[in-house]
């Protein structure tokens, strides 16, 4: 199946310039999000991790069935002020401002090895983000499994000496 062909591109969103990739149109078809979900987990092959992180909210969609399939344990990587527990958080640059993404203080513990599962790469600042945050308190990451990558933003460079791996490319 070309998954490609499920995925809808959306000039200018958003904001002019921008072609957005879309998953919700590979998402509603069965088949297609079965297809994507296994060629993620494909690329595990072989890695050893104990947990896997998911930003929101589209990762939450694509890791959260890997985690089942795996039996690992799942730990939503949120925005500022949505987890009700203590935090670490992290502030990021986007391209106008800063964000800020955290994640519970207790659902990861020194030494664990875990794997983090997005959508889609683009300029790698979500990613590096999510890595320096939990790298912090002692944490390892092993890997970073995407459906998309776009090339042509250079996110892998930010992540250089990571273990990558995106099923489409753009
Ligand atoms: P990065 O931090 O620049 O790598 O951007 C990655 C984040 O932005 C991911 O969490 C994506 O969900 C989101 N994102 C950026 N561009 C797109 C797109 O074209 N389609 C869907 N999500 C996108």
């Amino acid at each position: 199946m070309d998954l490609k062909e499920k995925i809808r591109s959306i000039e200018n969103f958003p904001e002019e310039g921008v072609i957005f990739r879309d998953i919700t149109t590979l998402l509603k078809e069965g088949d297609a999000l079965r297809e994507a979900i296994d060629q993620i987990q494909a690329n595990l092959d072989g890695v050893d991790f104990d947990l896997i992180l998911g930003p929101e909210s589209r990762g939450f969609i694509f890791g959260m069935p890997l985690a089942y399939n795996l039996k690992k344990g799942f730990v939503p990587v949120r925005k500022k002020g949505k987890l009700p527990a203590e935090v670490i958080s992290k502030e990021y640059a986007l391209e106008y401002g800063t964000a800020v993404i955290e994640v519970h203080k207790d659902a990861i513990q020194p030494g664990q090895k875990v794997v983090i599962v997005d959508d889609l790469l683009a300029t790698g600042g979500t990613a590096k983000a999510i890595i320096e945050m939990i790298e912090s308190v002692g944490v390892e990451v092993v890997g970073l499994a995407f459906l998309i990558e776009l090339d042509f933003l250079h996110g892998r460079d930010v992540l250089e000496g990571y273990n990558i791996s995106s099923v489409l490319h753009y």
